[in-house]
């Protein structure tokens, strides 16, 4: 254990404590391979724990019977809390991830904090339908509530972030929390811990158990008194939690796996395209979920957008992520790293290699540099299954027809994109493309006032926007009679006659 190693403890009912059964696990920094962190590796009995906090601060507790400003003002000190911190929140991540500094600042912990602010201010803007005398003896009206204790499972490419993606909008709308992160990355999710109890958030409100998915999510996905789960996550283990949370009649909120297609037609500004094809391609070293993974090009300026990508591809820096000047750092992990390096083997026999950066001559590390496929073949496991790595694959293409077929059939539906000067392509390929974002002449903006939000397998709920807020509320329908007469003019239908005229 390093001299400067810091130490976190579970983070229940707004106290620091040890697991139960006082196991431990390291945590590494995948750009050296040292442990930089210690944290509890948490069972059963601890998120029990954790839930009956969670339980009993929505039970009883202030929190979601507080004016909706209240909340907001506290998820604002959160969030101006997270800011002070903004540098010590970004070391941390950067050792953890192992993402390049200016990625790190510049955009996760930044747009955090721009997501804790919105929710904050857009929980005092529930909406829904206005009380009216919707059946003529009586008014109608509309509650929105909180669902009740939320599991906010998240996973390792966007660590902080997907607390602000999926507690933050949970606790918002007045539910309470017990937030999962994924084992690699736990640390800023503790940290956000300690800024919700300086903040002033009440007990029980915000609670964090690390360890296993095995023991900790199943925990969670399984009990009968949380009442719903927001997973960030794969696939494989999206279904996984459905198949548990069945049995308890939970509601879920799912976010899985995607691959998207980058479309560019033959009259796009190719000096756009191919920026966006490298950024989009490498966002987060493409361990990113909505990254731009099936480059679709026109056949017309096919050639000419290979060798501009090629040559940019050739300019990327991978190395120190504490440098300014580097752009991709390590994968997350040996596991993640010799998975990529897998698919790489298997492009190399169903596909052409256009470009291969190969490993990275760094001694420690998990880094690996980008590589680029081409192949004619849309089923190509390369183009159809996750990667979750810097391989980005072109294809050709001649027409709007066989392009939108191409780019839709994949079981993912979760970000694409399409690069034209042409209003009216642009406007078709966002009707006909099944994916929950499209984005015109860019690959990955997404304003929290937008949703980010899943189709086909990749999962169905929303992140960001008002409309995550609104998965976290239930709605519930008060009816007041308005006649005063102890026979409704409808219940002759049940019992007794019709009363005349
Ligand atoms: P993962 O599914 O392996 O793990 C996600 C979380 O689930 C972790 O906290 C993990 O510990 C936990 N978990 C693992 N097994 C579990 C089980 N049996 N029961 C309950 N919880 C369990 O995903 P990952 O490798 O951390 O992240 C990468 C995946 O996340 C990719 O597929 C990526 O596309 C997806 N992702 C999606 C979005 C989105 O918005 N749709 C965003 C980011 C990442």
């Amino acid at each position: 254990m390093g001299e400067h190693m810091k130490s976190y403890d579970l983070f229940i009912d707004n106290e620091w404590v040890k697991s139960k059964k006082g196991e431990e696990q390291d945590v590494i920094n995948p750009a050296n391979e040292q442990a930089i962190a210690r944290i509890q590796k948490g069972g059963r009995d601890d998120v029990r724990a954790a839930i009956d906090a969670a339980r009993t601060a929505f039970d009883s507790g202030p929190w979601p019977r507080m004016p909706p400003a209240s909340r907001a003002e506290l998820i604002m000190k959160l969030a101006r809390i997270v800011e002070e911190n903004m540098l010590r929140y970004g070391e941390i991540e950067l050792q953890n991830t192992g993402k390049a500094v200016k990625q790190v600042v510049d955009y996760d912990i930044a747009y955090t904090i721009d997501n804790l602010r919105f929710f904050a201010g857009a929980t005092r803007l529930i909406e829904g339908i206005a009380a009216k005398e919707y059946v003529q003896d009586g008014t109608s009206m509309l509650r929105r509530e909180p669902v009740g204790v939320v599991a906010a499972i998240t996973p390792w490419n966007y660590p902080l972030m997907m607390v602000g993606w999926r507690a933050i909008p949970a606790i918002a709308a007045g539910n309470t929390v017990v937030v999962k992160p994924a084992s690699y990355t736990p640390l800023t999710a503790l940290e956000m811990a300690n800024a919700v109890k300086k903040a002033g958030i009440p007990k029980g409100v915000f609670n964090v158990v690390t360890g296993s998915g095995a023991a900790v999510g199943e925990e969670l996905a399984r009990s009968e008194s949380v009442d719903m789960v927001a997973f960030t996550g794969s696939n494989e283990v999206g279904k996984r939690i459905s198949s548990l949370a069945s049995d308890s009649v939970k509601r879920l909120s799912l976010e899985l796996g995607g691959k998207a297609p980058f479309i560019v037609f033959d009259d796009a500004d190719l000096e756009a395209a191919t920026e966006g094809a490298v950024v989009g391609g490498l966002i987060n070293n493409g361990q990113d979920c909505g990254a731009a993974t099936r480059i679709y090009v026109q056949e017309g300026v096919f050639d000419k957008f290979r060798k501009l990508m090629v040559e940019k591809l050739s300019r990327v820096r991978v190395g120190d992520p504490t440098n300014p000047k580097t752009d991709l750092g390590p994968m997350i992990s040996k596991e993640q790293k010799t998975k990529v390096m897998d698919y790489i083997e298997i492009g190399k026999k169903e596909a052409d290699i256009l470009y291969e950066g190969g490993t990275s001559g760094l001694e420690k590390g998990f880094f690996l540099r980008p590589a680029l496929f081409s192949t004619e073949n849309n089923k190509a496991r390369i183009v159809q299954e996750e990667i979750f790595g810097p391989v980005p694959v072109l294809l050709r293409f001649k027409t709007y027809d066989e392009v939108i077929e191409k780019a839709n059939d994949v079981l993912y539906g979760l970000a694409s994109s399409v690069w034209t000067r042409d209003l009216r392509t642009a406007m078709m390929a966002a009707r006909d493309l099944r994916f929950g974002t499209v984005w015109v002449n860019d690959h990955a903006p997404i304003p929290s006032e937008m949703p980010w939000s899943p189709m086909k397998k990749s999962g169905y709920g929303a992140s960001t926007s008002k409309y995550s807020l609104e998965e976290f509320t239930t709605v519930k329908h008060v009816y007041v009679d308005l006649t005063g007469q102890a026979r409704k003019s409808w219940y002759y239908q049940i019992y007794g006659d019709q009363p005349s005229e």
